[in-house]
């Protein structure tokens, strides 16, 4: 692996039962990537991303994040999580909290910095997807797109190495989907280095520095956006994105 690389998995196997869902499989994403993950449903998006994070135990390979291997059962998950921020389809945020106090839980609790610094580069962060104004509301004062830039700052609140965004518009209804995505391609443009999946093939068409298509627990297609969805050389890549229109 290069200096570059944030995140690897090598030869990951995931199964439920008999059920093999990650099979042998190799991904990598560099820093400053976005990588978007395609593939129909129950292809293995979400377990990949769960694996990453330590939600899911793996049945063989390793995952490498910074070059430290966190598949080693020995790593302390918490410590592991620390470092990578996740935003999930659904707004996870804690509803008996501000706005503010959910951004700023992590790197208090976690990272243990002190209140004043934590809600000072939380009110930045707010000030900045200009939510500021709802810093002392309840998250349920939010509509659902709100919710979810908010669920986006408390994932960078505490500077992760990577972010891991499972379908996170696929929740919302579609005129809010736009304000979400687009403080993805920002974050992209501030460097963050981004693993995710979505629907939303424009977005990917633009935002993504490489589409990786799953099937059968493998990457059967990878590449640069305007090849792996305009020109598929892979028959399942093709018939994923012809149900899609
Ligand atoms: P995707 O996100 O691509 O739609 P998932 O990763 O959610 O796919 O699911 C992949 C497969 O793994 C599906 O067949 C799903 O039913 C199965 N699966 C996911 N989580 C579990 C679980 N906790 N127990 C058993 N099977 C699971
Ligand atoms: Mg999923």
């Amino acid at each position: 692996m290069s200096a570059a690389t944030v995140l690897e998995t090598e030869g990951l196997v995931k199964a439920f039962g008999d059920r093999v869902v990650l099979d042998r499989l190799d991904l990598s994403v560099d820093r400053h990537e976005v990588v978007v993950l395609i593939g129909a449903s129950g292809s293995g998006k979400s377990t990949l991303l769960r694996t990453i994070n330590l939600l899911e135990p793996i049945d063989d390979g390793q995952i490498l994040l910074g070059g430290e291997d966190i598949s080693d059962p020995r790593v302390d998950a918490d410590r592991v999580r620390a470092r990578i921020g996740v935003v999930f389809q659904q707004f996870n945020l804690f509803p008996h909290l501000s706005v503010l106090d959910n951004v700023t839980i992590g790197a208090r609790r976690v990272h243990r910095t002190p209140k004043a610094e934590a809600e000072a580069t939380g009110r930045r962060l707010l000030e900045r997807v200009g939510l500021a104004d709802f810093a002392k509301a309840h998250p349920d004062r939010l509509s659902g797109g709100q919710q979810q830039r908010v669920a986006i700052v408390r994932a960078i609140a505490t500077n992760p190495e990577l972010l891991l965004l499972d379908e996170i518009t696929s929740a919302l209804d579609p005129q809010l989907v736009g304000e979400v995505l687009d403080l993805v391609a920002e974050l992209k443009e501030q460097g963050s280095t981004i693993l995710m999946t979505t629907h939303e093939m424009r977005f990917a068409e633009h935002a993504a520095d490489r589409v990786v298509f799953l099937s059968g627990g493998r990457i059967a297609e990878q590449g640069p956006p305007a090849q792996v969805l305009r020109d598929p050389q892979h028959a399942d890549t093709r018939a994923f994105l012809s149900r899609l229109t």
